[in-house]
């Protein structure tokens, strides 16, 4: 039932664009595991951030960013996993900002594939001394990304957090209707039901942008308190 990070055989693309309270939100679907790369803008200053680098996506970054006349600040990566970094390496040459990471995944992101999944076709590898940790807020222009840590589907698992705009970014920790794989040799299954229900608390309202597949809501995921019931057999 999890999803996992099988390559298929299409490569979609998608875009779905929405503005709230200050804020520009696009998502856009690339790379062989059809992995979601979202763009965070804010509309008064134009600042904006770029969360998880998915194969081919830096080419569908820099047109989005041009057609909303945005100015990229930072890269944020909900983890370490090679279909989010593929391309971290080209926007940061591209951009020249820093790339966010939490310490316990930084490592795959240095050495691709040290996480022993098996990679599909080379990635290079980057080396960030800009790390996440719980809490943290993280200023872009009027907006503020919160981190909150969600250990689970990997060891430093991190989803983001506009308390105002109430949207989370959730990676692979929640997808709509399901949650992360957890059989990866890096996971910490016995770490995501905690991270599940710190998300279950939440306001209900909450539009969730999951690292794969469609947005949902807290409420219609309102199962994940009871995930560790559901899911623990996996
Ligand atoms: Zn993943
Ligand atoms: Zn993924």
């Amino acid at each position: 039932m999890a999803t996992n990070h099988g390559v298929r055989g299409s490569n979609p693309l998608r875009c779905e664009v929405s503005m709230q309270h200050l804020m520009i939100i696009k998502v856009f679907t690339a790379g062989p595991a059809e992995t979601n790369t979202i763009l965070i803008g804010c509309t008064k200053t134009r600042k904006a951030a770029i969360v998880d680098a998915p194969l081919g996506s830096s080419e569908l970054i820099v047109q989005a960013l041009k057609k909303d006349s945005l100015i990229p600040q930072m890269i944020l990566l909900t983890h370490s996993h090679w279909d989010h970094i593929a391309d971290a390496a080209k926007l940061k040459k591209l951009f020249n900002i820093p790339i966010y990471i939490h310490p316990e995944d930084a490592e795959n992101l240095e050495r691709p594939g040290s996480d022993r999944l098996p990679l599909y076709f080379p990635i290079e590898g980057i080396k960030t001394e800009n790390y996440l940790s719980d809490g943290q807020i993280l200023p872009l222009g009027e907006l503020k990304i919160e981190v909150i840590s969600t250990p689970g589907h990997t060891p430093g698992g991190v989803c983001f957090w506009l308390r105002q705009q109430k949207i989370l970014i959730s990676g692979d920790t929640l997808f709509k209707g399901t949650i992360g794989n957890l059989s990866f040799p890096t996971a910490r299954p016995a770490l995501m039901w905690e991270s599940l229900k710190k998300l279950a608390d939440l306001p209900p309202e909450t539009r969730v942008f999951p690292g794969h597949g469609p947005e949902t809501t807290i409420k219609d995921e309102s199962w994940i308190k009871e995930a560790k019931k559901m899911f623990e057999e996996f």
